[in-house]
């Protein structure tokens, strides 16, 4: 089992602007817990976008992990700056939707934090690569990145769930799903009106999954493309994804690969790991580096049981 290298600091990238804020405490709970237990901790609070990436490629050689405190979008900044090094990543769910966070069971508790950088495992994982940037999480091409550009044409600062209400009603209404032309490894497989999404998690926004068997280490990405016209047929969706039996409909296509290209008639918007992404056409693939991540020790019988001494959970 690879373990993080206990002899190098610990660095923490902090994104002042992620998610609803007022995580200040608990931020100052895990320095002084790492601290407590002989960690040499080092802070760092990101200015503007791009600070977290510049850091990550700054701190590679004399780091023994960057815990991320942020959201999404702050993790995708640092895996762009350390896919291919040695240093892990720990995302912490700081932000307003930690798909990946909650995807590896990461918790905000320092307690939890300290164990599992004492004791977690540090696992080489998949990193997505749209148009030459890294993604960790999902990108949506269509629908849901209309929503994200219209959020972060209005977005001042902290957001919550509640801040993607008027984007999401608006784009519900106004939408024009776009004639998507989907292509793997030279063959057409889509070539209608949708939306689609490329995912390396299962996770996505509203406890949805729509990535639904998606793995983050098995050097694929999962391809889901709805066909969809209208409102009603988006609903629909919504309701079998829901289940997360959308994978066996007709009018879903859902696939394992390595590299994708998606086209449309006129360029729509894309999200990549819940921010505002590139427009259309978008290349999607495998990055040939992988990521090193930082997860928590699988819980052992003594951690399930309490009449074994464990914790109730
Ligand atoms: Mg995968």
């Amino acid at each position: 089992m690879i373990q993080i290298d206990k002899n190098r600091p610990i660095h923490i990238i902090i994104n002042p602007h992620s998610g609803y804020g007022g995580q200040g405490l608990v931020l100052a709970g895990v320095s002084a817990t790492l601290r407590e237990a002989g960690f040499d901790v080092i802070e760092y609070t990101t200015r503007a976008a791009e600070d977290a990436t510049r850091y990550a490629r700054e701190i590679v050689g004399h780091a023994g992990l960057a815990i991320v405190w942020g959201g999404d979008g702050t993790v995708n900044e640092v895996v762009n700056g350390l896919t291919g090094t040695d240093v892990p990543i720990l995302a912490c769910p700081a932000g307003t939707e930690n798909l990946l966070a909650k995807e590896l069971r990461i918790s905000l508790n320092p307690a939890e934090i300290l164990k599992c950088v004492r004791h977690g495992r540090v696992s080489e994982c998949d990193v997505g690569r749209v148009n030459g940037r890294n993604f960790m999480s999902i990108i949506g091409v269509g629908f849901d990145g209309e929503v994200v550009r219209r959020l972060a044409n209005v977005r001042t600062g902290h957001i919550s769930h509640l801040s993607y209400f008027w984007p999401l009603w608006r784009t519900f209404w106004e939408h024009d799903f776009p004639q998507m032309r989907i292509t793997t490894d030279g063959e057409e497989i889509f070539d209608d009106f949708g939306l689609a999404f490329v995912g390396n998690i299962s996770r996505y926004s509203v406890g949805l999954r729509i990535c639904r068997d998606a793995l983050y280490d098995d050097g694929l990405l999962d391809l889901v493309v709805f066909h969809c016209h209208e409102q009603g047929s988006l609903m629909l969706h919504a309701a079998w994804t829901l289940l997360r039996m959308h994978p066996l409909k007709g009018n879903v296509i859902y696939r394992r690969l390595r590299k994708v290209r998606v086209e449309t008639a006129k360029p729509v918007p894309t999200q990549i790991d819940g921010d505002v992404g590139p427009n259309t056409p978008i290349e999607v693939s495998v990055a040939p580096q992988r990521i090193k991540l930082l997860l928590p020790a699988p819980p052992t019988m003594k951690g399930i049981w309490p009449w074994k001494g464990g914790d109730v959970v």
